[in-house]
């Protein structure tokens, strides 16, 4: 099991604009650490209410209907505890109430590990979604310094008895310059079917397997025994 110094399981935190993020961002690496003994949260910033193109969807049903599909993925992973923070879908910014509202679940879950998205990373084959560079950038800016520093949102220690927490260990998903591949090979099925679950979200589940297995093959390892790999730009603060 993966342990932090004071002994009990490591605790690693999943902050990701909407549900399925998770999933196509980390589901392998979320996979194998929990089989690990890792204590998984994720914390959504939005339900994704706005995730579909029919005009006659109604936003508050897809968004309890994708707020199931979240809580079964993250079951089918693993995942210990899903939160949700309900800013509006496709109007995340990343300013200073979505930097408290990050801040407070840091200092509340106090993770060895934050995974997060890259945001700088605005297009490479597609246009990335703001929410997603929204939720990277307020993650990244809680991190660094509002979490341990009782200076930043004094409200927090002061009336909620949040204690400032140093996290050491940050993983930035969906990189513009990745430094770190987690060989997720064993648990390439397991992300499969979770992403399985958002049903409102996926209807080719065999084409979406198919492009994974092209997008996350180890361009190291041999044609008849490819592996797979999840990349990050891993980030160690002191
Ligand atoms: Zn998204």
């Amino acid at each position: 099991m993966s342990t932090s110094k004071d002994g009990r399981p490591e605790r690693v935190l999943v902050v990701l604009a909407h549900p399925d993020d998770p999933e196509f961002f980390c589901g392998g690496t979320v996979a194998r650490w929990a089989a690990e003994g890792r204590h998984i949260t994720y914390c959504l910033l939005t339900r994704g209410d706005k995730g579909a193109d029919d005009p006659g969807v109604d936003p508050d049903e897809l968004a309890a209907t994708r707020e199931i599909e979240q809580r079964q993925a993250a079951a089918v992973l693993g995942v210990g505890e899903v939160l949700f923070l309900d800013h509006a879908d496709g109007s995340l910014v990343a300013d200073l109430d979505l930097r408290r509202d990050v801040t407070r679940i840091i200092r509340q879950v106090r993770p060895d590990i934050i995974i997060t998205c890259d945001p700088s990373n605005y297009y490479s084959l597609f246009i990335n979604h703001s929410d997603h560079r929204a939720a990277g950038q307020a993650t990244l800016d809680s991190v660094w310094p509002a979490a341990r520093s009782a200076l930043y949102f004094p409200e927090l220690y002061q009336e909620e008895g949040l204690e400032p927490v140093k996290v050491h260990h940050v993983y930035i998903a969906g990189p513009v310059h990745p430094n770190t591949s987690i060989d997720v090979t064993d648990f390439f099925d397991a992300k499969l079917n979770a992403l399985g679950e958002h049903k409102s979200q996926i209807k080719d589940l065999d084409g979406l397997r198919k492009r994974l297995e092209e997008r996350m093959r180890d361009p190291h390892s041999p044609p008849d025994a490819p592996r797979y790999i999840e990349r990050f730009n891993r980030l160690e603060l002191g």
